[in-house]
Order: structure tokens, then C-alpha cells, then sequence
């Protein structure tokens, strides 16, 4: 018995293209699962795809602003025209903008909770009929440690990723008696595109996180590849509405 087989299984990750979604979806490709990655920077997505097909995976792009409901619906259409199933859904899509409450334009608050929370909704509604025909499904939300704390240069992220928990719990509520897991990862510092601009703005926080973190490193997308093959697979199954931090113990203290 293989708890983690994914062969024959498909993975449907959003802002797959490169950083954190990359490594989750490496993960479950190494497990055999099938990959659409979902984005809307094509040039991004075919850096993505070579590495997908350079470890043997069967993966494909498709263009898709997941802050739209039309595109989340063809997203899931097309996913199932090609491979008839979509098994595994991760809304990892996400965007942060860096200013004090006061500050923010009320379009910049729109933007953040539209790309963080409302996209995840969007494809997960989207999703959930292919996933009762087939019996079941995984749906794995992206949260921060922005679900957990506040900051003051973060508060519709922290708005956004707050609610990516409370909508995993009742998601997961929902939708258990269909089969369906709904769970959240919360990831700590991981060494990506978001967070190099976020390096570029803040003067010493590479050596902070470091610091702050009990593990003494940053995150790497690989680090999130486990996370991802456990909460896809068959060795989650009763496993629902969790939130679980992958942080190096950041959480849980200095
Ligand atoms: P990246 O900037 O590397 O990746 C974000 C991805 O989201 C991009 O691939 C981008 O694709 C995609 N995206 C953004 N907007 C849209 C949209 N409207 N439609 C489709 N795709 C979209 O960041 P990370 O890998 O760091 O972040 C991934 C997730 O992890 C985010 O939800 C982020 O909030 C979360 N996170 C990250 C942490 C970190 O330390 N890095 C910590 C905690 C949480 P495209 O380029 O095609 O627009």
C-alpha cells in the first residue's frame, strides 16, 4: 500500500509558475499526479512546465486571472476536457501590497482580497461538481502566517489569509459528506518572487527572518513539496479544515 500515490490523478495549481505553487506541484508530480498549471504570465509558465517535464511529469499550462469567475470556470472546463478529471485543487494564486491602512485606495484592497480570497473561493465552487462526480477531492488553500498575525504594513493581506482559514473550515464542513478535504497550508518566510520584492523594500530582512525563525533559514518552494503530497493524497483522507503551518517553528516561538 502506497498512502501517497498520485498516479493518475490531477493537480490543478493556481500561480503554479513559479515559487511556492512550483514546489507543491513538484511534489505531487513526484507522486505521479498530472499537472495544470493555472496563471497569467505564459513565459513564466513554460520555465515551470520544463522543470515539471524534466522530472518525467505530464503537465500543462492554462492561462487563466483566477480574481475572475469566468476564467476560474473555463480553468476547471479545460482541465477536464483534457485529462476528463480534476482530483487535487491548490489556490495558491496570491499577491501582496505593502502600505499602512491608512494608505490603501480602496482598488488595492479590492485587488488583494480578490487575488488572495475570492480566487480561492471562485475555483474551489468551480471545481466541486467535477470533484462530487468523481467521489471526492483534495482542495488546498494557500494561508500565510499573515492567518495568524498581524502586521502593520499588511492589512488586507492579513484580511485575506485570515479568511482563507475561516473559509477552509466551512468549506470543509460542507463539503465532507461529498468526500471532499478542504485544508490549509500556512507557510512562514519562503525565498520567492514575493518575497524578494518584499527583501528589496525592507532594509534587513533577510538576517530578521533568519533570526526570528527557530529553524534559522529561510523557506525554499521545495520545502512545500511535502506538505503538498501528504494533504493530496490518500494519507489525508481524514484529515479536514486544518490550517498547518509550515515555517520553520515560527509559529510557535522564537
Ligand atoms: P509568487 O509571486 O512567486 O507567486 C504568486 C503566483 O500567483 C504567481 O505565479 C502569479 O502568477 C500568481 N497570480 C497572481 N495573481 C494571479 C491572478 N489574478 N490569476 C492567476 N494567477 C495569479 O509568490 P509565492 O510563491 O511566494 O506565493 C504563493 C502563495 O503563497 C501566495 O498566496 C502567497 O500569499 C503565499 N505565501 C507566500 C509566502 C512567502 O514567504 N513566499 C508566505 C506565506 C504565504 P502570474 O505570474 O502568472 O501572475
Amino acid at each position: 500500500m502506497n498512502l501517497f500515490d498520485l498516479a493518475g490523478k490531477v493537480a490543478i495549481v493556481t500561480g503554479g509558475n513559479g515559487g511556492i505553487g512550483l514546489g507543491m506541484a513538484r511534489g505531487m508530480a513526484s507522486l505521479g499526479a498530472r499537472i495544470v498549471i493555472a496563471g497569467r504570465n505564459a513565459e513564466k509558465a513554460g520555465v515551470a512546465l520544463k522543470a515539471l517535464h524534466d522530472m518525467g511529469a505530464e503537465a500543462i499550462f492554462i492561462a487563466a486571472d483566477v480574481t475572475k469567475k469566468a476564467d476560474c470556470q473555463a480553468l476547471v472546463a479545460s482541465t477536464l476536457e483534457k485529462f476528463s478529471r480534476a482530483d487535487i485543487l491548490v489556490n495558491n494564486a496570491g499577491t501582496s501590497i505593502r502600505k499602512m491602512p491608512q494608505d490603501f485606495t480602496e482598488e488595492e484592497w479590492h485587488h488583494v482580497l480578490d487575488t488572495n480570497l475570492t480566487s480561492a473561493f471562485l475555483c474551489s465552487q468551480a471545481v466541486y461538481p467535477a470533484m462530487v462526480k468523481a467521489g471526492g477531492g483534495k482542495i488546498i488553500n494557500i494561508g500565510s502566517m499573515m492567518s495568524l498575525f498581524g502586521a502593520p504594513y499588511a492589512t488586507p493581506y492579513a484580511a485575506s489569509k485570515g479568511g482563507i482559514v475561516q473559509m477552509t473550515r466551512a468549506m470543509a464542513t460542507a463539503w465532507a459528506r461529498d468526500n471532499i478535504q478542504v485544508n490549509a497550508v500556512l507557510p512562514g518566510w519562503i525565498d520567492t518572487e514575493l518575497t524578494q520584492r518584499a527583501r528589496q523594500q525592507v532594509d534587513g530582512l533577510h538576517e530578521s527572518v533568519e533570526k526570528r525563525t527557530p529553524h534559522g533559514r529561510w523557506g525554499t518552494p521545495h520545502d512545500m513539496a511535502g506538505i503538498a503530497a501528504f494533504l493530496a493524497s490518500g494519507a489525508s483522507d481524514f484529515v479536514t479544515g486544518t490550517a498547518i503551518p509550515v515555517d520553520g517553528g515560527f509559529s510557535i516561538g522564537m
